[in-house]
C-alpha cells in the first residue's frame, strides 16, 4: 500500500467537449485554484491550449501528481488496448483516432486517467451530489446529443464498451410521425428523436423558446422517460440524476417524470423504501460542474 497523497496535492481535471473544453487546476481536497474555458476546434489547436493552461496553472500553483480527463465520445476505455485513449467513430469532424491523454503526457510525463464525460458527471454526483447515500446511480446528459453513465459501488460499469444509451430504440409517439430522426448512424433511435439538435431539426428553436411547446415538451418528455424506465428496470439503480442543455430552464423534468409514470403504471419494484418519481428523477445537484468536478476526482482516485 503506498501512503495516499497529501490534501494540497494537486491534479488537474479536463472536461473535454464537443463544443467545449473545460480544464482545471485542483487541490485533491477539492478547491479549485485555476480554470479556464476553450472552444473545442481542430483536435491539434484545441489540446495544444490545454497543454498551455496547465503550463501556465502550474507555474503559478505547483505541479499535478495526475491528470483525470472526461471525454466526449466514444472512446477507447480500455488500457490493454493498443487504441487506448483515442476517440472512435465519432461524428465531429477531424477527432476520430485522435488521442486525447497523449499531450499531457508527453508534456508533463504525469498519469492520466480517462473516462467519458457522462461516467465522470455521474462520479462527481455519486460522491459528491445526487446520488450521496446510496450504493447506486445512472446519469444522463441530454444536449447535443444524449448519453449516460451508470454506477455501482463507486465504480463505472463497463463491458466491450462504455454504455451507449442514447442510441436505445424508443416507441413513437404518434403525434411525431413524420419526423425521420438527425441520429446519423439510426435517424430516429432517442438521441436522433430527443436531442438538442433533434428539436431544432422538427421545430427551429430550442425547446424553452418555442411559442407554444407544451405538446413540444410532452413528445420529448415521453421519449426520455423510456430511457428513465429502461434504466431502472435493466440496472435497479437507486437514483437516476438527468442535465444537459436541453433540461435547463426546468419545463421539462416534470414532463418526463409524468411521462415515466404513466409507463411505470404502478409496477415500481426498483424504488427503495417510498421514493416516488419526484424523489427518484432528478436534476444534477452539482449543476453544470458535475463534469469538471468527476474529472477532478478521476485523477485523485491515480496512486
Ligand atoms: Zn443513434
Amino acid at each position: 500500500m503506498t501512503a495516499p497523497p497529501p490534501a494540497d496535492a494537486l491534479v488537474g481535471a479536463v472536461e473535454a467537449g464537443g463544443t467545449k473544453f473545460r480544464c482545471a487546476l485542483v487541490r485533491d481536497a477539492g478547491d479549485v485554484l485555476a480554470e479556464c474555458r476553450i472552444p473545442t476546434t481542430e483536435p491539434q489547436a484545441t489540446l495544444g491550449r490545454v497543454v498551455e493552461f496547465f503550463a501556465e496553472a502550474q507555474r503559478r500553483f505547483g505541479a499535478a501528481r495526475a491528470f483525470g480527463i472526461g471525454t466526449f465520445g466514444p472512446a477507447d476505455l480500455d488500457p490493454r488496448s493498443p487504441g487506448y485513449g483515442r476517440l472512435l467513430m465519432t461524428p465531429k469532424p477531424g477527432w476520430a483516432g485522435v488521442d486525447v491523454r497523449k499531450p499531457l503526457i508527453e508534456r508533463f510525463g504525469r498519469p492520466v486517467a480517462l473516462d467519458t464525460d457522462v461516467n465522470v458527471a455521474a462520479l462527481a454526483e455519486a460522491e459528491r451530489g445526487a446520488g450521496r447515500g446510496f450504493r447506486s446511480l445512472a446519469y444522463v446528459t441530454v444536449g447535443t446529443g444524449i448519453g449516460g453513465g451508470v454506477i455501482f459501488d463507486g465504480r463505472m460499469r463497463y463491458g466491450a464498451m462504455h454504455p451507449e444509451m442514447g442510441h436505445i430504440v424508443v416507441r413513437r409517439d404518434p403525434r411525431d410521425r413524420d419526423f425521420t430522426g438527425v441520429c446519423p448512424f439510426h435517424g430516429d433511435c432517442l438521441e436522433g428523436l430527443a436531442s438538442g439538435p433533434a428539436i431544432r431539426a422538427r421545430w427551429g428553436r430550442p425547446l424553452d423558446a418555442l411559442d407554444d411547446h407544451g405538446e413540444a415538451l410532452d413528445i420529448i418528455g415521453g421519449y426520455l422517460a423510456q430511457l428513465v424506465v429502461a434504466l431502472a428496470r435493466l440496472t435497479a439503480c437507486e437514483r437516476i440524476v438527468i442535465g444537459g442543455g436541453v433540461m435547463t430552464g426546468g419545463a421539462l423534468l416534470p414532463r418526463v417524470r409524468a411521462a415515466a409514470s404513466r409507463l411505470v403504471n404502478g409496477y415500481w419494484p426498483v424504488a427503495r423504501g417510498d421514493a416516488t418519481l419526484m424523489e427518484y428523477l432528478v436534476p444534477p445537484a452539482l449543476g453544470e460542474r458535475s463534469g469538471i468536478t468527476g474529472a477532478a476526482l478521476l485523477a485523485q482516485r491515480m496512486r
